[in-house]
């Protein structure tokens, strides 16, 4: 069969995305969600991701919103990295995650990948998470048990975690954190465009900072032990910089094509410097 050769329905509304992920399920068919699709093609042309039936969640409403209610940023997992970009408002309501999402892939493919795509993608970069883990965000998902909002931290750790038809409605973020001071720093091995060897973003809210990285481990992930270093006093801030870096399982840190996993450690720590300083955390 040609890998390309998949079923496509597209779902109005939460409950008829379910109704048909369960369907072609019971049918014996391997169904997947699809934000912009861009994952799907490109790993289904390698043969990596083979779907029998993809069921289109773009067209639900509830996946297409973007608007602060009750001090709340509501952006519904449909929205593409372009729309992020593109609303001057979304600069002074949730910047660092319109820094964060401008860094990725090329202005081509942010026009059709979606938040909700990034974060549930198999690529394992998934730099969108960042913003929402720092901030705490909640997610909305929507699944066999109907709706459910659940802290970030639930729905996210290493990578989604969600059951088989469930799937991500909304991000909803705190006004608080998401206009809080912050740094996202993007370092590639060459280029505007491309995987990060260190991505991070950060927050510094009731005088500590929070930090997210992607690009250092194959998983993004917020390290409660590597705030707690960074914020000790009476060391240097190489000082905590090292000691932070340790806590991260050496065997973890990439050592891929993008970069040694000496010369990552090493952009590691002067991110991790340069954050401290543009913080106030030096
Ligand atoms: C040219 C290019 C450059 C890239 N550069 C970067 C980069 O610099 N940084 C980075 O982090 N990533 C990068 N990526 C990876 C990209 O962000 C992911 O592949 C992402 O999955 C694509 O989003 P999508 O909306 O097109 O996903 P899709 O292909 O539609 O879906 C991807 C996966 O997510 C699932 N999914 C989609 N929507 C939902 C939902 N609402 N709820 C639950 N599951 C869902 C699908 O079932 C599928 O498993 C790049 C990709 C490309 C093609």
């Amino acid at each position: 069969m040609h890998p390309m050769d998949f079923e496509y329905v597209s779902s109005p509304t939460l409950s008829d995305a379910v109704r048909q992920y369960t369907r072609f399920a019971q049918l014996g068919k391997r169904p997947m969600y699809f934000g912009g699709g861009t994952e799907i093609i490109t790993l289904g042309r390698l043969h990596q991701v083979n779907p029998d039936a993809v069921i289109d969640l773009k067209p639900i409403p509830e996946t297409q919103v973007m608007a602060v209610q009750q001090g709340q940023l509501v952006l519904g997992g449909s929205i593409t990295l372009t729309q992020i970009t593109d609303a001057p408002w979304l600069g002074e309501a949730f910047p660092l995650l319109q820094e964060t999402v401008h860094e990725i892939a090329d202005r081509t493919a942010r026009n059709k990948i979606t938040i909700a795509g990034n974060i549930c993608g198999t690529i394992f970069y998934r730099e969108a998470v960042l913003p929402f883990l720092v901030c705490d965000s909640k997610v909305r998902t929507y699944g066999p048990k109907r709706g459910k909002e659940r802290s970030i931290h639930r729905v996210f750790n290493r990578e989604a975690r969600l059951e088989p038809s469930e799937f991500i409605v909304q991000l909803v973020t705190d006004e608080t954190a998401r206009t809080a001071p912050f740094v996202h720093i993007k370092r590639r091995k060459a280029g505007r465009v491309g995987y990060p060897i260190v991505s991070a973003a950060a927050i510094r809210i009731d005088d500590r900072i929070r930090i997210a990285f992607s690009g250092v481990c194959p998983f993004p992930f917020r390290s409660s032990a590597i705030e707690t270093i960074l914020r000790q006093r009476g060391l240097t801030v190489r000082q905590r910089v090292d000691q932070a870096i340790q806590r991260i399982p050496s065997h973890l840190i990439l050592d891929d094509y993008e970069a040694s996993r000496a010369y990552r450690t090493f952009v590691l720590a002067n991110v991790l410097e340069e954050i401290l300083q543009r913080l106030g955390g030096a």
